[in-house]
């Protein structure tokens, strides 16, 4: 049952033998998505010691089984992982043939150094990129703009457009509006420049409503971006955790949830359960909505994403995607 429903999640490097990585048509996150098809993706960081690289492979031999459509890691804010974002991809691709992306950001580069990354990356059969603005490095409040670098994420993608035609793109969307921006209505009018410049797929940011997701999505529909909108989501397993980084990024945590894991306080089983839970309800009712995909903040575990995805792969309501 559980392998039939994943034929679901179609990949166009499933069943390709890694060793055949010469021979593999390269695939796009465009291709990811479409009737017919659920774009699955994971989304990684790059570890910081040799340890945490062997860590995250094993937990990504078990997510592979679900044939994520392609897998993404991200790039630190200041360009410090960049070697290590790409030995991250790199190396995913080389051992499960899989569609990857590079993460990267304008922060401190100028384009010819953004350039020289895009080429490492080809080099290395990395066909996607998920192109950012990058926040301010830690310390500094605005986001400085380097001599001969960009000031949006918008310019970026125009850049990878013009230098890097074949290159899938992605990128960021803000179901709760992106922190910095004056309003909601200006916010999505700067989505829709990163979508005119050439973005294939966007990717939102986490968000524990799906109201909140709903809305955008319909709001993108309204605005003209017809891309697909793929909800990031972040299966919650440690209060503490979450708090920090939806207080980092500006997401909601409804009441009823944090109330549900404040009663497991002292109990990080408990936590973890209630969190995967409501990431098992949330997924549900995003796929039941017709999304074209999902995109998981795995942070380089498995059992969250695992028992998410086991949970909806046995549930009826999987469906190919609509125009959600
Ligand atoms: C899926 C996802 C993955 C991410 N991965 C990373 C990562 O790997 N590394 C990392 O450091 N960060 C990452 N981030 C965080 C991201 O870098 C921050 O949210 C950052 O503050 C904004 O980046 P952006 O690409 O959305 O910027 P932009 O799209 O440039 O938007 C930034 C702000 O400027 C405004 N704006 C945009 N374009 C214009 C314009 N042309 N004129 C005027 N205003 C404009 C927007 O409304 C917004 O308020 C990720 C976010 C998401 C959702």
């Amino acid at each position: 049952m559980f392998l039939a429903a994943a034929a679901l999640f179609q990949t166009a490097a499933q069943a390709l033998p890694p060793t055949r990585l010469e021979t593999l048509q390269l695939t796009t996150l465009a291709q990811a998505y479409g009737p017919e098809k659920f774009g699955l993706s994971f989304e990684l960081y790059p570890p910081k010691t040799e340890r945490g690289m062997t860590a995250l492979f094993r937990h990504l031999d078990r997510l592979v089984e679900f044939q994520p459509s392609y897998v993404t890691c991200t790039y630190g804010a200041d360009g410090s992982t960049r070697d290590r974002t790409l030995d991250v991809v790199s190396g995913v691709r080389q051992k499960y043939a899989v569609p990857v992306a590079t993460h990267l950001t304008c922060v401190g580069r100028s384009a010819a150094q953004l350039k020289e990354y895009l080429e490492r990356a080809k080099s290395l059969d990395i066909q996607n990129v998920v192109a950012l603005r990058g926040d301010p490095p830690q310390g500094e409040a605005e986001f400085r703009t380097v001599e001969g670098g960009f000031s949006h994420a918008n310019e970026l993608v125009q850049f990878i457009r013009r230098e890097f035609a074949d290159l899938g793109i992605a990128v960021a969307g803000y179901p709760e509006t992106h922190q910095a921006a004056p309003s909601p209505d200006v916010d999505l009018e700067n989505l829709k420049r990163k979508v005119d410049a050439g973005a294939d797929v966007v990717i939102t940011q986490l968000f524990y409503n799906n109201q909140d997701f709903f809305d955008f999505s319909r709001r993108c529909r309204q605005a003209g971006i017809r891309v697909p909108i793929v909800p990031g989501l972040l299966p919650v397993t440690n209060l503490a955790q979450i708090q920090r980084i939806a207080s980092l990024c500006g997401a909601k945590l409804p009441a009823q949830f944090q109330a549900d894991l404040q009663k497991y306080a002292d109990d990080d089983q408990g936590q973890f359960e209630v969190g995967v839970e409501f990431s098992i309800r949330q997924t549900a009712e995003l796929v039941e909505a017709g999304v074209a995909g999902i995109h998981y903040f795995v942070l380089n575990k498995s059992e969250a994403a695992r028992r998410v995805l086991q949970a909806n792969l046995s549930s009826p309501s999987l469906s190919p995607a609509m125009d959600c």
